[in-house]
């Protein structure tokens, strides 16, 4: 009979230690992104990076990474989705992409961090660059740009939200525990940690003065009932309560994007408090000024950016706005309702006559002008009926608001002509074509920067250091876009 024989199988030993030959630079293959990256920002000045660097040759003390690197590092990252400075030090360790730009270097994640919020005006430098760079490539044409808004969340919680009182009174504490610990001198714990626990206690300390000065200059905006009302994070004082796209709300900023419509590049870039888009336009126009030296010849931008005052700024800097003509009358529908009056007594209801410049009221009487409205793009003419017509009128329920004591007033608008003219231009097919590209083009690096660079929600506190995590995935969104439009089809011949 014959022997069963044993299968000889190679044994893993996972005791032993093991020396490998790399070749950095095989790496990657030639095609690979991360080269792509690298190769751009090679293109760009880094001057003023360099120019910030303390360690000099022959000089004392530990060389500084390299801005290009440390640039090529985070726009990588962020290429892959990878925000967080602790992630990317561990992917030096791993990734052959992170390995190649490192030369097998492991970047610490203090270094990582510090380098990406501490250089905002080097960095708004460089986007400055890259837009000449690609406008060179003929990437941007200025001839239309689409401009829309995105709110990212902000680093704090809707439960961080807080009200005067207890603002003042966490205030107090903060102060008293930053008195307390520079009394206190010696302790028994290391001085390393101790300084550590100091500084700790000053920052929040400085956070809750910085609340408090957010909670009285948003109390300013607003007053009585409503002022008190206010509430401010404790975390993040500058972030807001915003609409989610999704549904609900929570603690945002709001990042307006500008979109050159030829090939889909980021023009400008920008964080602001507001919950809003309405009035963001024009900043963001001059932005685009500012960046690339002139405005573009149209831009397009979704009914939140409209408004009769944007109309006729925007005719006053000649850049053809496409938007919906939302007809905003003096007196809305709701505002009506909310006063109590019935809808068959809504201004429709009563007969001008522009002969006599009078109103006629379903029950005949007369309403004569008694005042005048100035408002941007729009002037409005104020009608009212005798206090004592209404007074003795049946209808007077459904007519008037509630509580009031003159009698019905009704508005009439005019449209400044320029207001108007708009209007016209967007009744027509051209106009309207134009404006259903909008969503396509515009919206598409909103939805790029948060579902490829992950900015769904901010790593940092403060409108500033948002704005840089904005900008960071906006120079990594038009690398790519360079990339793949340029570098690899000339790599593919
Ligand atoms: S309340 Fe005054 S305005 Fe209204 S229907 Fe009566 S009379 Fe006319």
């Amino acid at each position: 009979m014959k022997e069963q024989s044993v299968a000889r199988v190679v044994v893993v030993n996972r005791q032993q230690m093991a020396m490998r030959v790399v070749s950095v630079e095989g790496l990657v293959e030639a095609g690979h992104p991360v080269r792509a990256i690298w190769e751009f920002v090679g293109r760009l000045d880094l001057s003023r990076f360099y120019e910030r660097i303390e360690a000099v040759e022959g000089g004392e003390g530990r060389p500084a990474w390299d801005p290009r690197m440390m640039i090529s590092l985070w726009a990588y990252a962020y290429s892959r989705g990878v925000s967080s400075a602790r992630e990317v030090s561990r992917l030096c360790e791993c990734d052959p992409g992170y390995q190649w730009l490192t030369g097998l270097q492991v970047v610490n994640h203090h270094s990582l961090s510090d380098f990406r919020v501490a250089h905002k005006g080097e960095l708004e430098g460089l986007f400055t660059q890259m837009l000449g760079v690609l406008s060179n490539e003929g990437l941007i044409t200025l001839e239309r740009v689409m401009h829309d808004g995105t709110k990212i969340k902000a680093c704090a919680s809707g439960k961080s939200f807080r009200r005067e009182g207890r603002l003042r009174a966490h205030l107090e504490k903060a102060r008293e525990q930053v008195r307390l610990m520079e009394e206190a001198g010696e302790e028994e714990v290391a001085p390393r940690l101790a300084e550590a626990r100091r500084r700790a206690a000053r920052e929040h300390q400085q956070r809750m003065e910085q609340a408090v000065r957010e909670l009285t200059r948003l109390q300013e905006a607003k007053n009585g009932e409503e002022g008190e009302k206010v509430r401010v994070s404790m975390t993040d004082p500058e972030a807001r309560i915003m609409k989610q796209a999704g549904g609900g709300f929570a603690p945002s900023y709001n990042a307006q994007i500008s979109t050159d419509a030829a090939h889909g590049a980021i023009v400008g870039v920008g964080l602001t408090k507001s919950g809003v888009d309405q009035g963001e336009l024009e900043p963001a126009l001059e932005r685009i000024e500012q960046e690339m030296g002139r405005l573009p010849e149209q831009v397009v931008v979704d009914g939140g950016y409209i408004g009769w005052e944007t109309v006729l700024a925007l005719d006053g800097m000649q850049v053809d706005l496409i938007g919906p003509a939302v007809e905003r009358g003096p007196q809305q529908e709701e505002q009506l309702v909310r006063k109590g009056i019935a809808k068959g007594f809504h201004a429709a209801a009563f007969t001008y006559d522009p002969q006599q410049d009078t109103f006629t009221c379903p029950e005949g009487k007369i309403l004569k002008r008694r005042g005048t409205e100035e408002a941007p793009g729009r002037t409005s003419y104020i009608y009212e009926a005798k206090a004592a017509d209404c007074l003795q009128c049946p209808m007077k329920g459904q007519c008037c608001s509630r509580n009031g004591k003159n009698g019905r007033s009704i508005r009439r608008a005019e449209l400044h002509p320029t207001v108007k003219d708009w209007i016209d231009k967007m009744g027509t097919e051209e106009a309207k074509a134009i404006y259903r590209n909008r969503a396509q083009i515009a919206e598409f690096p909103n939805a790029w920067i948060k579902a490829k660079c992950c900015l769904r929600q901010f790593r940092s506190r403060g409108i500033h250091k948002a704005g840089i995590e904005v900008m960071w995935a906006c120079f990594t969104y038009n690398v790519q876009l360079w990339a793949r439009l340029c570098w690899r089809p000339a790599m593919t011949g």
